[in-house]
């Protein structure tokens, strides 16, 4: 059983630190992605080491993730920066998310209720996956129920959510280059 407490994001945003107390997993629907509240949402989340997962309509898709784990996985602007990288027309986004951010009601208006319960299912499944799972996104096309399944990569030395890091700056690719070069060193 799952004891859950409602709260609207663009209300909480600001009390974060306090709401997150003790909490396990946090689970947001929106009608959108909704960058600016997501990164805010994730800094504080990663600060009091609370597991996040976001999901939203998005073209013909439904999404949800990527599932944010701290000490596991990325974080939200790991996802953001693969996000634009992989992107066909990453300018079209920018602007898109410029505009949003303008007007915090832009966009569809919610969820149709069959949706509503797939993203029910889903941010549920998410709730129970392990730590290890950190970075995990599924997707549903809602016009031919194509599921993806796949996982968010960090992006190396990320302030947010890198791994404590052994090596100086620039080690880990001369030790990379070492044993090719072992010959040469000889
Ligand atoms: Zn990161």
């Amino acid at each position: 059983m799952i004891g859950a407490r409602h709260v609207p994001l663009s209300s909480a945003i600001h009390d974060l630190p306090r709401l997150l107390l003790k909490q396990d997993f946090v689970a947001v629907a929106s009608f959108r992605r909704n960058d600016h509240e997501f990164d805010a949402l994730d800094q504080v989340c990663f600060a009091a080491s609370v597991r996040w997962c976001a999901v939203y309509p998005s073209e013909d898709r439904l999404v949800c993730g990527p599932f944010i784990a701290p000490g596991s996985g990325p974080c939200f602007r790991c996802f953001l920066r693969r996000y634009l990288c992989h992107h066909a027309a990453p300018e079209r986004e920018l602007c898109l998310q410029r505009a949003y951010k303008r007007d915090p009601n832009l966009g569809p208006r919610g969820f149709l209720a069959s949706v509503a319960w797939i993203a029910g299912s889903m941010l549920v499944a998410t709730a129970g996956m392990s730590q290890a799972e950190g970075g995990r996104l599924m997707e549903i096309n809602l016009f031919d129920a194509d599921f993806l399944h796949t996982s968010v990569v960090p992006i190396h030395n990320c302030s947010r959510c890198r791994h404590r890091v052994l090596t100086r700056n620039g080690d880990r690719f001369v030790n990379r280059l070492i044993p090719s070069i072992q010959s040469l060193l000889a």
